[in-house]
């Protein structure tokens, strides 16, 4: 017998995609994958190097379970250049990825029956980490004609005495949604009201289009610093994803509780990526801005070839590297034994009779959208544009 604890949790619908698209390409069929959680680049040269000294090092031991010192001075370097926050190496801890971070993070300030707002559209993982914790997540929908972002009402409705947390990802995977500043404020102010923690998952901060600025919950006031734990990476900015570095900053009692956690599960972070993670985080920073002016093009491409094609509406995305067009207008629609009528099934349409990969919308928190990552070539795109537009094409209205 399973505990109850793991027959709860859903598989990665992502991570399911991905193993269908393996499995046909081992068959000789030609797909063309949009499922891709991370970057398409190599990791940059110079950060390579690094982990190759490290090794020759002997750089190859336990680190401090909560990161060497010096990366960790490196973070807080990082926060306060980049994000104009002021947090010192008590109040950083290093993980083994950001989804790691998180993990910690919510273990650590979750009881049992505390519910945790989660904004939907959503990242797959949060929820089953929400349960895992005992805890209970309280999803709150979203609008498209809001950009898919939460409202002060929405928010305000869903807080009850047992609200523990909420969970804000912006740039959102899989929306692409970013806040402002001040839409920021209005919802942190009222987590401050409520004394609830704000669980800010930054992990796509880089990659923001259309001179769009990013805001660090964080560094919003003194209040609400103290109420937030920031969640980071290297994976999708330096496009570190195999690596596993990622890391939290907050205040020294939570990092502390989630070094307690981590001493006893996975002890430190792999030592070589962290000194791998050094020469990134202090490194020229020229790689970041490249990949993101490459994914910017793609981005454009995507979003405006999606919005011609009958039955697609596509919302612009600002930030992340996915678009999470809406696909309501396809459903009630066939081709031969296929049926649309939810996410799922045109993405099961698309994968078999134009031999594209998409994510279904269902794992997100929606089942009129299906995900299209642009972490992948410009050909690609191209490619799998046109065959999804012939697809759907071919459906006629029932
Ligand atoms: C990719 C991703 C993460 C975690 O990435 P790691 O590789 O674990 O650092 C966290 N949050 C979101 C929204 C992501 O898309």
């Amino acid at each position: 017998m399973l505990s109850q604890r793991a027959e709860k949790l859903f598989s990665s619908p992502t991570l399911a995609i991905t193993a269908k698209v393996k499995q046909m390409r081992m068959q000789g069929i030609d797909v063309i994958g949009f499922g891709a959680g991370e970057p398409d680049f190599d990791t940059p040269h110079e950060i390579k190097e690094a982990a190759i000294i490290a090794i020759k090092q002997g750089q190859t031991k336990y680190t401090p379970t909560s990161g060497l010192p010096k990366l960790k001075e490196a973070i807080c370097h990082k926060l306060k250049i980049d994000n104009n926050l002021d947090y010192i190496p008590e109040e950083i801890i290093v993980s083994c990825g950001a989804k790691h971070s998180l993990f910690n993070a919510i273990l650590s300030i979750c009881n049992k029956d505390d519910e945790v707002i989660i904004p939907a559209p959503y990242w797959v993982s949060y929820p089953e980490m929400v349960k895992l914790a005992d805890a209970v997540p309280i999803f709150v929908y979203t609008s498209e004609e809001n950009s898919f972002k939460l409202t002060p009402q929405e928010l305000r409705k869903n807080i009850t005495k047992k609200t523990k947390a909420i969970i804000i990802n912006s740039p959102s995977n899989p929306t692409g949604a970013l806040y402002k500043r001040e839409e920021l404020l209005d919802l942190t102010e009222i987590a401050l009201e409520n004394n609830i923690f704000i669980i800010s998952d930054e992990i796509y901060e880089k990659l923001i289009y259309d001179d769009k600025k990013f805001t660090s919950i964080a560094s919003l006031e003194k209040e609400i610093k103290y109420l937030t734990i920031t969640i980071n990476g290297l994976s999708k900015v330096y496009s570190m994803t195999g690596w596993r570095i990622g890391y939290t900053a907050a205040s020294n009692h939570i990092i502390k509780a989630m070094s307690n956690i981590q001493d006893h599960s996975t002890s430190c972070p792999n030592s070589i990526a962290q000194h791998a993670a050094i020469a990134a985080l202090e490194g020229g920073q020229e790689c970041v801005e490249s990949m993101r002016l490459e994914f910017d093009k793609r981005r454009k491409y995507m979003v405006e070839r999606l919005n011609n094609i009958m039955g697609i509406n596509c919302v612009v995305p600002y930030g992340a590297f996915y678009v999470f067009p809406n696909v309501l207008a396809l459903f009630g629609s066939k081709y031969q034994n296929y049926h649309i009528y939810n996410a799922n099934s045109l993405a099961e349409y698309l994968l078999e009779e134009a031999k594209v990969a998409v994510v279904p919308g269902e794992g997100f928190g929606s089942s009129q959208n299906i995900r299209l990552s642009y972490a992948t070539s410009m050909e690609n795109i191209i490619n799998g544009l046109s065959r999804i537009e012939e697809a759907l094409g071919k459906l006629i209205k029932i």
